[in-house]
């Protein structure tokens, strides 16, 4: 399983309020490219909030918001979406931006893992715009790491980066990493890689594209194809994918990153886990055959963030971040 150990060894298993860089009443702003993205990536940390507010202040709601960015249309996945943040007891915003097969700049599936470029420009833009005006004085931006390769992902990540950079130092800018995509093998060190953090966890170009040709393969909306063309599909989207993944950070504008990691001990918060996956009724049968297979996933890799520990183990998400986003003198 991919969990980047040597990363980890410079992690501090943390909470992210114990980060004196972090004002205490920060608001929380959760970026999530589609509807489903925070929820699966990080719904521990949110839960876990939520479960430390004094019992004193219990009807005072912790200021936490899952801003879902892309989301064309206002019908089931919408719905998925809003309950999935009253479970976890967060504001909800929605962009209602158009998904990326519903904009004009994509023009087939493969561009739906294309390299970020000057076509992409406008819709990130947009994001911008709209975030500007209604960012909390004082706040925290988590936004995807962008592994993976998809470009609703990658345009996320680029406005949030364009969001702190405007806003400056009141803003802090962190990267959640993205499940499911940060499960595939290589495919974490490899997104690292370009943004300048290396690590043992790759391997030749050929083995990096056969290891997510066959990740691809092993969802259930990929074995419903016939044989030869799952076989064909998967392998083409992993070609784009793994070039997409490793584009590198100088292509980027702005600053170079400059990534600090920190693991958030979520092992108290695990239990909402499968009814927050399980909400979003449309999304977890791409991925698994159930909500709890897919929650046994996310535990799994969680567990292995967390690396030897008590019994049972401990379960970690890992945030990024980002330092260096307001230039090189910004801490
Ligand atoms: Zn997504």
């Amino acid at each position: 399983m991919p969990v980047l150990h040597q990363a980890q060894d410079s992690s501090r298993t943390a909470d992210d309020e114990s980060d004196a860089r972090i004002p205490p009443r920060a608001h929380h702003v959760y970026l999530s490219p589609h509807a489903d993205d925070v929820a699966f990536s990080c719904l521990g940390q949110i839960a876990r909030r939520q479960l430390a507010r004094p019992q004193s202040s219990q009807s005072d709601p912790v200021e936490q918001t899952l801003v879902t960015v892309f989301l064309s249309g206002i019908g089931q996945r919408r719905q998925e979406d809003e309950k999935a943040a009253q479970i976890l007891g967060c504001q909800y915003r929605c962009l209602e931006l158009p998904d990326a097969p519903d904009r004009p700049e994509i023009r087939g599936d493969l561009d739906l893992f294309m390299r970020f470029g000057p076509q992409h420009l406008g819709i990130t833009n947009e994001v911008v715009s709209r975030l500007l005006p209604w960012l909390p004085a004082t706040a925290i931006l988590y936004a995807p790491l962008g592994v993976g390769g998809h470009i609703d992902h990658r345009i996320t990540h680029e406005a949030a980066r364009a969001l702190a950079y405007q806003r400056g130092p009141s803003l802090r800018l962190a990267y959640y990493e993205d499940l499911p995509y940060a499960l595939a093998p290589y495919a974490l060190a490899r997104r690292l890689a370009a943004l300048g953090i290396t690590s043992e966890e790759r391997a030749s170009p050929a083995r990096e594209r056969a290891a997510y040709r066959d990740w691809l393969l092993s969802f259930p909306h990929m074995q419903r194809r016939l044989p030869g063309l799952r076989l064909f599909m998967s392998h083409v989207a992993a070609h784009v994918a793994v070039q997409a993944d490793g584009d590198p950070g100088r292509h980027r504008p702005g600053f170079p990153p400059r990534l600090r990691p920190q693991l958030v001990n979520v092992t108290q918060s695990v239990a909402q886990r499968t009814e927050v996956i399980a909400a979003y009724a449309s999304q977890w049968p791409l991925f698994a055959a159930s909500p709890e297979a897919l929650t046994a996933r996310f535990a799994a890799y969680g567990h292995a963030l967390a690396g030897p520990s008590a019994e049972p183990p401990d379960c970690c998400e890992r945030i990024w971040f980002d330092d260096g986003v307001h230039g090189p003198q910004s801490t």
